[in-house]
């Protein structure tokens, strides 16, 4: 009985915010123009200039974070540019709506913190010989040290 009041509770409050005040309940967050690659194909590292990049300081995000908290979002996708490059950012969106809610999209290149239970998605673009031609060789061989494909190599 309380489980499905709970329930019916969680789903009036979803519909209310996204029919009523018009929120989304998932969103999408580009968190910085920056990157630390220059893949071939990328608009972001093209776009960059410091006058566009990082135009919220991190308290910004973070108070950014409570008020979409505030208006209904539940879930984050969060992308860049590299968005590990803002990882207190990332800190702040883990605190406001729990690790689980938080996912980051990423390039792979820069070390995970162990403790975060966040959803990563990295981004490889094909086989070997692809994958160097548009991110290089090195970024290759992080992806194979993240799979615990290395040994033997
Ligand atoms: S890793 Fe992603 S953001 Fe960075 S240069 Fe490549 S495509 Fe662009």
């Amino acid at each position: 009985m309380f489980k499905d009041l709970k329930y019916l509770f969680g789903l009036s409050k979803f519909l209310f915010n996204y029919y009523v005040r018009d929120t989304a309940f998932v969103k999408s967050y580009d968190l910085t123009y920056r990157c630390n690659l220059s893949c071939k194909h990328c608009y972001f590292y093209k776009n960059y200039s410091k006058s566009t990049d990082d135009s919220l300081t991190d308290n910004q995000w973070k108070e950014f974070f409570i008020r979409e908290k505030m208006n209904g979002v539940r879930e984050l996708h969060l992308t860049g540019g590299e968005p590990m490059l803002r990882m207190r950012v990332i800190e702040f969106a883990n605190e406001i709506f729990g690790e689980r809610h938080v996912n980051i999209y990423t390039n792979g290149t820069i070390p995970l913190p162990p403790l975060w239970r966040n959803s990563f998605f990295v981004s490889i673009d094909g086989d070997v010989e692809t994958q160097k031609k548009v991110r290089g060789l090195i970024i290759w061989n992080k992806y194979l040290q993240i799979l615990g494909m290395t040994k033997g190599l």
